[in-house]
């Protein structure tokens, strides 16, 4: 092999909606067939089938619509498309972007450069990021063509492959001694003042996030949790209360309220590496995770199973916050779509955020915030036997704004 040939290695984020873009050549049907299935592709010489002349009038945009609708209907079942033509124009390459966006995928383009070409129609990497395209790999010779490798990439939530048991445990806000009576209580080895926890029976704990704020040992069930996640014995997501810590770590100008005061407040006593772990640790955290081959999905809010294992910025907020009426209840707070009623998914949803004085299990979802810090409990569900264990709240911490929900 020519050692001066780059090779051009294409990672693909495993639900892509990738545009090929750029002029046919045996390497490139080679790279196709090499890497994707044929169900996979869509290709505008297939779809130009459907109109008399691809150059007359509006004909493209008619292939282009036929091609986009076939497109929809893989995007929905949340497997990867490519549309392989020519060419690409631009209202199309947006039309593209847009419909990868509206599917929580991810926008890829994959361009095909003709060296004697390149001059007068280079696609640019930068111009086609500039477009949305979340990743654009250039391929300029025949060579780098059929040296180039596709690779597949997991999303960050795919955890499919890890089937438990788990013990899902809800919002703690800071009430470490009730975590660590909880950890007990379900088995676990717990080194209190080591910060160190892990169950001799091999379970694995997932936290359904809202780590801080309110409680009275914010940063004890930081240290814990921290831990825990690091040597692989707990997951956790991203809480509304732990988003907005990162970013007020970030130095974002956030309201400091809703019990951030306590936070940090109790965080101005500690070293300054440590608040650099914890802003690296919320870094690290992700909206929601995918276990045990689909069957579960814990996020903070819950999530629709339509949004479920895929990723996108709308995806997050919504699995932080849940969905609003956009109205507010006589307490002043935003009432709360309840997404649980509308809920027929596969997948067994646990989640927390909504504080209750006990679990609800509803159609398929578990909520599991049993308000510790508003003097309720701190709850755990064993999964796959759906067991409630909870640990009493030793006091009242926070007054909430309003009543738990029944
Ligand atoms: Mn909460």
């Amino acid at each position: 092999m020519d050692g001066s040939v780059y090779k051009v290695q294409i990672d693909l984020p495993e639900l892509s909606l990738v545009a090929l873009i750029g002029r046919d050549s045996s390497e490139k049907s080679h790279l196709i067939k090499k890497n994707f299935k044929e169900e996979e592709i869509l290709a505008f010489d297939y779809f130009k089938g459907l109109v008399d002349d691809e150059n007359d009038g509006t004909a493209k945009d008619t292939v282009f619509e036929a091609l986009y609708h076939a497109a929809i209907k893989r995007l929905e079942e949340a497997k990867l498309t490519v549309i392989d033509a020519e060419y690409i124009q631009q209202k199309d390459r947006k039309n593209i972007v847009a419909l990868a966006k509206k599917y929580h995928c991810f926008p890829v383009a994959i361009i095909f450069n003709e060296p004697e070409v390149i001059n007068e129609k280079k696609y640019e990497i930068r111009s086609l990021e500039k477009e949305g395209f979340r990743y654009v790999y250039l391929l300029n010779s025949e060579e780098e063509v059929s040296h180039a490798e596709v690779l597949r990439t997991k999303l960050y939530n795919n955890k499919k492959d890890i089937h438990g048991p788990f013990d899902i445990i809800g919002d703690i806000h800071g009430c470490y001694d009730e975590l660590c009576e909880l950890l007990e209580k379900l088995d676990y080895v717990v080194e209190q003042e080591a910060y160190r926890a892990y169950s001799p029976k091999g379970r694995t704990v997932v936290f359904v996030g809202d780590l801080v704020d309110r409680g009275p040992k914010n940063m004890e069930v930081l240290k814990l949790v921290m831990s825990m996640v690091k040597s692989g014995v707990a997951y956790c997501v991203l809480g509304n209360h732990d988003g907005k810590l990162q970013r007020k770590l970030k130095g974002s100008n956030v309201q400091v309220a809703h019990g951030l005061e306590k936070t940090l407040e109790q965080m101005s006593h500690e070293s300054e590496s440590f608040i650099e772990e914890v802003k690296l640790f919320l870094d690290g955290r992700i909206s929601h995770y995918v276990f045990d081959d689909g069957k579960l999905v814990v996020a903070h809010a819950g999530l629709k199973e339509k949004l479920q294992g895929r990723g996108s910025r709308r995806i997050r907020d919504l699995a932080m916050f849940g969905e609003t009426t956009g109205e507010k209840d006589h307490f002043g707070l935003p009432i709360r779509l309840n997404w649980s009623k509308a809920y027929y998914g596969k997948a067994f949803v646990v989640y927390g955020h909504t504080p209750r004085e006990s679990v609800k299990i509803a159609n398929n979802t578990a909520n599991i915030d049993t308000g510790c810090v508003f003097g309720g409990k701190l709850t755990a569900l064993r999964y796959p036997e759906k067991e409630i264990v909870d640990a009493k709240a030793k006091a009242i911490y926070y007054e909430p704004a309003r009543p738990l929900l029944k």
